[in-house]
């Protein structure tokens, strides 16, 4: 008899997931509290790391990436305080990211759920939720309940998966509250596609305004029309949430009065679908308790800053397949196996979200004018690079300071 496993989420974790189980051998049945696929979503970036798991996932020649061809002098720029565009080191001028939506890499996994041509599609239930988990020897007895009808039902699986996100129910309902594994940023994040680009930039373009405890981005794609990130720190989480969120950004974004916070802003007014939270990472000791695995954020959200979750997510569910394939008959083996070879790359990843945030948004005026120098060096030297590789000719040796 095949081996079933309930997987709590439709998000890139989830589906991870499911491929995975399903390329070992067991039936995955995914269930999604959404009463339809989640196919929003912005700028992501996907890391060596992810793409390789999207190799092992299969579903690799099926990711659209949709990183600008580099030009001379590069394609981001920071506005100094004067409004003025500089040059600064881009995420992409460094070897590694690619840059996708969020929904390039949906799109590819639910492919391979419902397309896959070799096996069996995998069932997936809109509207349905866990509402309680009761683990015994044999099996984990789960009751879920379907929004549309109401009704609820028990059924009886060998392992539950939990991609059920940064506030996850399962870990709610397995493991205890939010607040023993949420941790607190003093941040907010706000993404959302625009439909132009900031007046005078190229589409390809990426631009950021990098201030003290509060910045914002528009990231530029080769075939799609831009996302923004304004992202900023707070010690008040709570008050972010009270009120017309439009009138609360403008009041933190006061004072900036750049054409690209103006252009940003003025488009919220009418974006029609928002990305608006507080940031923490996850921080647990264990993922998984018997038979229930926690994974992707979940489990260990990075932030956004770490620029690595839907990769960690890829990782996670590709290596969770290979766990219990290469130990079929002992799940605790395949979690331990699981999560010992995952645990140093995610607490690595952990580890460098602080430093990376400084990139995103500056903690102080003396962090943003550090983040400047350092940008600056490196963008001269890779830049510097970057022309030589293009004309051919090897870079020469850098000396002196950013300018
Ligand atoms: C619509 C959307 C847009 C996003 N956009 C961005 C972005 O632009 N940039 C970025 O860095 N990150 C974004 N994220 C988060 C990013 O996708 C994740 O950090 C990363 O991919 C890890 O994903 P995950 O599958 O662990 O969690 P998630 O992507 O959060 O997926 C969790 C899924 O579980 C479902 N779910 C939650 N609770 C239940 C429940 N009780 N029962 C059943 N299902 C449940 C959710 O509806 C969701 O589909 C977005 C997430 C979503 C859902």
């Amino acid at each position: 008899m095949q081996k079933r496993a309930l997987v709590v989420g439709l998000g890139i974790a989830g589906m991870s997931a499911a491929i995975g189980l399903r390329r070992a051998g067991w039936t995955p049945v995914i269930i999604e509290r959404a009463a339809e696929r989640r196919t929003g979503g912005y700028f992501i970036f996907l890391f060596p790391e992810g793409r390789q798991a999207a190799a092992d996932l299969g579903i690799a020649d099926h990711l659209h990436t949709r990183n600008p061809a580099w030009k001379k002098g590069g394609n981001t720029w920071a506005l100094d305080r004067r409004g003025n565009p500089k040059p600064e080191l881009g995420f992409l001028d460094q070897p590694g990211p690619a840059a996708v939506l969020r929904g390039d890499i949906e799109a590819a996994l639910w492919r391979s759920i419902t397309h896959d041509g070799v096996a069996d599609p995998v069932e997936v239930r809109f509207a349905t939720t866990p509402i309680e988990i009761v683990q015994s020897a044999d099996g984990v007895q789960v009751l879920l309940e379907s929004a549309g009808s109401g009704a609820q039902y028990r059924e009886t699986f060998d392992l539950v998966v939990g991609a059920d996100g940064l506030r996850s129910t399962v870990r709610r309902m397995v493991f205890g509250p939010d607040e023993d594994y949420l941790t607190d940023w003093n941040a907010m994040v706000c993404a959302f596609q625009l439909k132009e680009h900031v007046p005078s930039f190229a589409p390809t373009d990426t631009v950021v305004v990098p201030r003290a405890k509060r910045a914002a981005w528009v990231f530029g794609f080769a075939d799609h029309a831009p996302t923004t990130l304004l992202t900023y720190r707070t010690d008040d989480i709570q008050k972010q949430f009270s009120g017309s969120r439009i009138e609360q950004l403008r009041s933190v974004y006061s004072g900036m009065d750049d054409p690209v916070v103006r252009h940003v802003l003025d488009s919220l007014e009418d974006a029609p679908d928002v990305l608006f939270d507080s940031v923490h990472q996850v921080q647990m000791s264990r993922w998984s308790s018997g038979r229930v695995v926690l994974l992707g954020d979940a489990a260990w959200c990075l932030t956004t800053y770490s620029g690595m979750g839907a990769s960690a997510s890829l990782c996670g569910g590709a290596a969770l397949g290979k766990a219990v394939q290469e130990h079929p008959e002992d799940l605790d083996d395949a979690l331990n196996a699981w999560e010992t070879g995952l645990r140093p790359f995610i607490t690595e990843q952990q580890r460098t979200a602080k430093i990376k945030q400084q990139r995103f948004v500056p903690s102080s005026k003396a962090a943003a004018a550090l983040r400047a120098f350092i940008l600056g060096v490196a963008r001269r030297i890779i830049h510097r690079r970057l022309v030589a590789e293009s004309s051919g000719h090897p870079a020469p040796a850098v000396s002196g300071t950013a300018r």
